[in-house]
């Protein structure tokens, strides 16, 4: 197999912001598995919030290149090796996993869903209002609503969360989820969390820092939202030790390693009671087929990071208001637009 990859340059068509971060412009990484005459694609969306940037994800990459064998069917012996050795690089093992993946179903001419004995991708997004100055925030609302989302997630925990989320409520009766992104301290987080009970979220996700997951039990007893973690909880592992601390948890492929890690952590979360989000980071459609193909196994997806894009560069989902869908095409379903 020939592993090859390029950077690839995505804007937002707003800036998109959190309680933490903020973003105008970045680059991810496009992945070509090739073999045999036929190309497998990935994204990797490495994220500095978990030890990853552009370059140990493309150093990683180079390391794995002479590695992968000769037999994309072997995924289990090819990832079980790649997580072993390139544990804290997970958005390039996501990138690989994805493109072989994305291999394997063009060569049988088959979805990945399909392969995976699913049924065909179509679910509801939320769609994300990141924070901005109050005008900016109102305008995005409006955007969002026109385009037809019906559900939205808004990141809380700046000093301007009840203007937006009473401008919200005036005009939207949805799903409203809430992602504070860590903001808070174990001392103010539940009053905080009470103050938000009027506008009725419907979840809220990470009130406190990531190691402070055990804090987050007494938030669920509140009885205001479920609690739902994403920062503190990242790959197969943390599913358990979550186990009465929170309500949900929030998959993302970059932090977990791509599809065959996020089947697990789904397995171990539906045994343990823990509900599912599938999430992402601001991203191409490449790097949202992966989780679309498996959204039917979660209760909710938050699977917006192409749709907050100026030009998405890829094609294949398609959107019909917030509910987004796969196609029959073979692999992932998606391919680079023809410009
Ligand atoms: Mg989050």
């Amino acid at each position: 197999m020939k592993l090859t990859w390029q950077r690839q340059q995505i804007r937002p068509r707003h800036r998109f912001a959190t309680s933490q971060w903020g973003v105008d412009e970045k680059e991810t990484i496009v992945v070509q598995l090739e073999h045999e005459g036929l190309v497998g694609l990935g994204e990797a969306v490495p994220s500095a919030l978990y030890g990853q940037t552009l370059e140990s994800c493309e150093a990683a990459l180079g390391a794995m290149r002479d590695g992968l064998g000769d037999d994309p069917f072997a995924l289990e012996p090819i990832l079980r090796r790649l997580l072993a050795e390139y544990d804290d690089q997970r958005a390039a093992i996501d990138a690989v996993d994805a493109a072989l993946h994305d291999w394997c179903g063009k060569r049988l001419g088959i979805p990945v869903w399909k392969l995976l004995g699913l049924t065909r991708p179509r679910k509801q997004t939320t769609f994300t209002i990141g924070v901005a100055d109050p005008d900016l925030m109102r305008v995005k609302v409006d955007e969002a609503l026109a385009a037809g989302f019906d559900a939205l997630k808004i990141k809380v925990g700046t000093e301007n969360d009840h203007d937006t989320l009473s401008y919200i409520r005036s005009k939207f009766d949805g799903p409203l989820f809430l992602d504070a992104n860590q903001a808070w301290t174990p001392s103010e987080a539940a009053d905080q969390i009470r103050g938000l009970a009027q506008y009725r979220p419907t979840i809220i996700e990470q009130p406190l820092a990531r190691e402070d997951w055990q804090r987050m039990t007494p938030l669920r007893e509140l009885g205001v939202a479920p609690i739902f973690a994403d920062e503190s909880c990242e790959r197969p592992a943390d599913v358990p030790r979550l186990h009465g601390c929170v309500d949900g948890i929030n998959i993302k492929f970059n932090k977990c390693g791509g599809l065959r890690e996020a089947l697990r952590m789904i397995t171990l979360a539906r045994a343990l009671g823990i509900q599912v989000m599938l999430g992402c980071f601001v991203c191409s459609s490449l790097a949202i087929a992966p989780p679309l193909t498996i959204a039917s196994l979660a209760d909710y997806a938050d699977l917006d990071g192409a749709l907050l894009l100026a030009e998405d560069p890829f094609e294949g989902i398609s959107r019909a208001g917030g509910t987004i869908s796969l196609g029959e095409q073979p692999g992932l379903g998606v391919a680079a637009k023809v410009l």
